[in-house]
């Protein structure tokens, strides 16, 4: 390729970039993390905890508490391995099931699907508010 073919050459990926829309990223569909599991005897290991920490965004304990409160466990949270523990054995649709509707009920923005969104408090209200389209929705933790 020569000098002025390889400048028309850049400048037409540059126009490429230039056509892509900038919202490619955040409109990708997200999806719900599902529980990576593996029984040690009669405990049940949550191998990706923190992936689904990190996918959730919310109050590790609180969400974990939560958990363990709906599941009918005990458990503990193994922050230096990324992993929590509960006590019994614990069927992975159960835990998917928890997650999946903790998300449907403190992620998911209910008017536009998308999972950026944050809680805050408004008075006595926790309210759920997205950060892509707005919507706020009270909620109860
Ligand atoms: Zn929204």
């Amino acid at each position: 390729m020569n000098k002025l073919d390889k400048e028309k050459y850049m400048a037409l990926l540059d126009k490429g970039y230039e056509d892509m829309p900038e919202t490619t990223r955040s409109t990708e569909r997200w999806e719900i993390p599902k529980a990576d599991i593996e029984y040690e005897g009669k405990t049940t290991v949550i191998k990706n905890w923190k992936y689904i920490m990190d996918e959730l965004n919310r109050d590790e304990k609180r969400l974990f508490k939560k958990m363990c409160k709906e599941l009918g466990v005990a458990g503990d949270i193994k922050s230096s391995s990324g992993r929590a523990i509960l006590k019994s054995i614990v069927k992975r649709h159960s835990l998917n099931n928890f997650i999946k509707k903790y998300c449907q009920d403190y992620v998911i923005c209910p008017t536009c699907s998308k999972p950026d969104t944050i809680i805050t408090k408004d008075g006595r209200n926790h309210v759920l508010v997205c950060q892509a389209c707005g919507t706020r929705r009270i909620i109860k933790l």
